[in-house]
């Protein structure tokens, strides 16, 4: 696999060059320890993982002050595994893993809502035109706080349509800021993944989330 250092530096000039401070986050839920902390010695201080296995081997790795993200579906029984581990959840998508993180959960959490803009089945998230209700109602929960929204691009290699997802997201997580909900100040857009983060950049992205073309993944490794 290709040094991650080079590789960060370049994605970190392509984001630099459309906005700045966009937060690159390496996925390293196909990477072992040792590749994540080669990713942590290139620089790298946002780290993803979407199981909650893959979680705990890296966090007993890393000696490093790095913030921790939980990107994936969220299984409410795996809630008091996880919750108290991480720095950012990025898949608050329903009502009862809500009541799930305030019952376990011993310090407020900084939660994304998933979104799923692009209406595909098979994909987890709220329902867009469901999004400002589910938010009002998580004004009752005091340990979360929303401090943002994320979503995936739909299926396609089409960058129209990716683009137009991501426009969507940027315009609802705006709509949210601009209620001032305490609970839910929602300035932030978690978008864009290996095949598509300049497109989610240039749509107003301020987390990104790269595994594959940052870091690898093994299955690449091993062809
Ligand atoms: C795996 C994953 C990523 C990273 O995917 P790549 O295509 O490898 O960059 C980002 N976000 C979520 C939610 C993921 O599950």
């Amino acid at each position: 696999m290709k040094p991650i250092e080079p590789v960060f530096k370049e994605i970190t000039g392509q984001l630099n060059a459309i906005k700045d401070n966009i937060q690159i986050i390496a996925v390293t839920k196909q990477v072992d320890v040792k590749r994540t902390k080669e990713a942590v010695h290139a620089g790298i201080r946002h780290l993803g993982e979407n199981r909650p296995e893959g979680l705990a081997s890296k966090l007993e790795a890393i000696e490093e002050d790095v913030s921790w993200h939980y990107i994936g579906n969220l299984q409410t029984r795996k809630v008091k595994d996880v919750i108290n581990e991480i720095d950012y959840l990025h898949s608050l998508d329903r009502s009862s893993l809500a009541k799930e993180i305030q019952k376990r959960a011993s310090r407020q959490v900084k939660c994304f809502v998933q979104i799923n803009v692009s209406g595909e089945e098979s994909k987890s998230g709220i329902d867009p035109a469901n999004a400002i209700d589910f938010i009002e109602s998580l004004k009752d929960f005091d340990k979360i706080q929303v401090v943002g929204l994320m979503t995936m691009a739909p299926n396609t290699t089409d960058e129209q349509i990716i683009r137009e997802a991501f426009k969507g997201l940027k315009l609802l997580q705006l709509q949210v800021s601009e209620k001032h909900w305490a609970h839910a100040p929602c300035t932030e857009c978690s978008m864009g993944m290996s095949n598509d983060y300049l497109i989610a950049a240039q749509e107003g992205a301020t987390f990104v989330r790269i595994g594959t073309a940052l870091v690898g993944s093994e299955s690449e490794a091993k062809r």
